[in-house]
């Protein structure tokens, strides 16, 4: 599955826009139902919904995660796999629905792209605006609107046409840099993998076929980057870092300082399971070896030496808020950011953003779902960057110390003050 490389997406949606039903007729429509789940999937369509002949409920193959969640198991975002011919896709499957800002935020922190569903019935929501935002605020540069539920409103392009340009203009205010719009049918399938013949004044492309040809290139600042996950040393005669690359490429030779420090080295090898790399770039998990001992440890970056990452420890940032209990300020948290772990303390709220409006408000405290910006204050200085340019160096998540609870996610806008311990 070349071609285009992996895509990783999200749906967002409110309840019963569909989908469930979209994301069962996307599997399906991509072959990757086999042909014992199929004939389960028309067993339990029929007796389910007796009424309705032999058609398929295509909500039925993603629906799992409702019935897990009944059962108290908590699972907040399913990822499921699929692939067409011409590339991969992992789809962040948020499922909740008053913990929808929380879900989503975890789904789309490393998605390119979103399908944001309507109900051609309702048109634009506050929801539809408040999950577009919070794409937005993570990041995502590229939205589908798939306007559901064309049949019941009689496949009428004029309500296709209103919606659509009523989304675009939202979803400009929002700084979405790219928008597809198509009209769908979820149940049958309509414009989802095959065009439509109730549809046939939409000449476009089908979502598949969006999906197939969406730009997966993060827009992102190519400087090397690896924060170390752990260091390997099996014995006296190996010492690797290991970790995945999350920016840039790194070459043997290349010379590279480990940070927030400022020692320096040079790449000795590039290890992978298979063997050796000469060089090796974003994505790929890595062992690297340097030409010389110096003192690292997980938590550490390794940076390109000549365009090191910014090093700092108090912080501009948006955080959404995801405890049940209100955020404090000046309360101690651990901040977790690539995979490094730091005493954190919120030092004040400088504004509330209303989800719904994007207005700003005064604010004490961060309620549940609620999303502020904030100033942030370590104990240590951390190698970071804006999360605008690099999502693992500049996203972070907050955990109770108490609860062990993950309360918050955030993203760094710039640093407030430089630490003292800058090259
Ligand atoms: P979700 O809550 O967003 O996952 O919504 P579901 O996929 O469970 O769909 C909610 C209901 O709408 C179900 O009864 C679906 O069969 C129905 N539905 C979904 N898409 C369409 C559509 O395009 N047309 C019609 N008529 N019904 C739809």
């Amino acid at each position: 599955h070349a071609g285009q490389g992996l895509l990783r997406f999200i749906t967002c949606g409110s309840v019963d826009d569909g989908k469930s039903t979209l994301l069962g007729r996307l599997l399906y429509d991509a072959g990757m139902v086999p042909d014992d789940q199929l004939a389960a999937l028309a067993r339990d369509s029929r007796r389910l919904h007796a009424d309705a002949g032999d058609a398929l409920d295509f909500a039925l193959l993603t629906d799992g995660l409702d019935a897990e969640r009944e059962q108290g198991i908590t699972i907040d975002v399913a990822y499921r796999y699929f692939h067409t011919a011409r590339r991969s896709f992992i789809v962040a499957d948020c499922p909740g629905h008053e913990q929808y800002t929380r879900n989503m935020a975890t789904g789309a922190s490393n998605a390119e792209l979103a399908v944001v569903l309507v109900d051609a019935r309702k048109g634009l929501l506050p929801q539809t605006r408040r999950h577009t935002y919070i794409c937005s605020l993570l990041g995502i540069r590229q939205v589908v609107l798939a306007v559901n539920k064309m049949d019941l409103v009689d496949c009428d392009e004029r309500v296709y046409r209103e919606i659509a340009e009523a989304y675009r203009a939202l979803a400009q205010t929002l700084g979405i840099a790219k928008v597809d719009c198509l009209p769908v049918i979820a149940p049958g399938g309509d414009n989802v993998g095959t065009r439509s013949t109730r549809l046939s004044w939409y000449q476009g492309p089908t979502l598949l076929e969006l999906l197939d040809a969406a730009d997966a290139t993060p827009a992102r600042a190519a400087d090397f980057r690896m924060p170390v996950q752990w260091v390997n040393r099996p014995d006296q005669s190996f010492r690797g870092y290991a970790g995945t690359i999350c920016g840039g490429r790194v070459a043997k030779g290349d010379e590279v300082v480990v940070q927030p420090g400022v020692q320096r080295a040079r790449i000795a090898r590039i290890v992978i399971a298979d063997g050796d790399l000469d060089s090796a770039g974003e994505g790929q998990a890595v062992t690297l070896c340097l030409d010389r001992e110096l003192d690292a440890s997980r938590g550490d970056v390794i940076a390109d030496a000549l365009r090191p990452a910014p090093v700092a420890d108090q912080f501009a940032c948006h955080v959404v808020w995801l405890g049940d209990s209100a955020l404090l300020p000046n309360r101690t948290y651990w901040l977790k950011i690539g995979t490094r772990t730091v005493n954190a303390r919120v030092m004040s709220i400088k504004h509330k953003v209303d989800v719904n409006t994007q207005a700003r408000l005064a604010a004490r405290h961060l309620s549940l779902n609620e999303v502020g910006y904030c100033t942030v204050g370590l104990d240590e200085a951390i190698a970071f960057e804006p999360y605008a340019t690099n999502h693992t160096l500049g996203g972070f998540i907050l955990i109770d110390r108490q609860t062990n609870a993950t309360v918050a996610c955030g993203m760094l806008d710039f640093a407030l003050k430089r630490s003292a311990n800058v090259h």
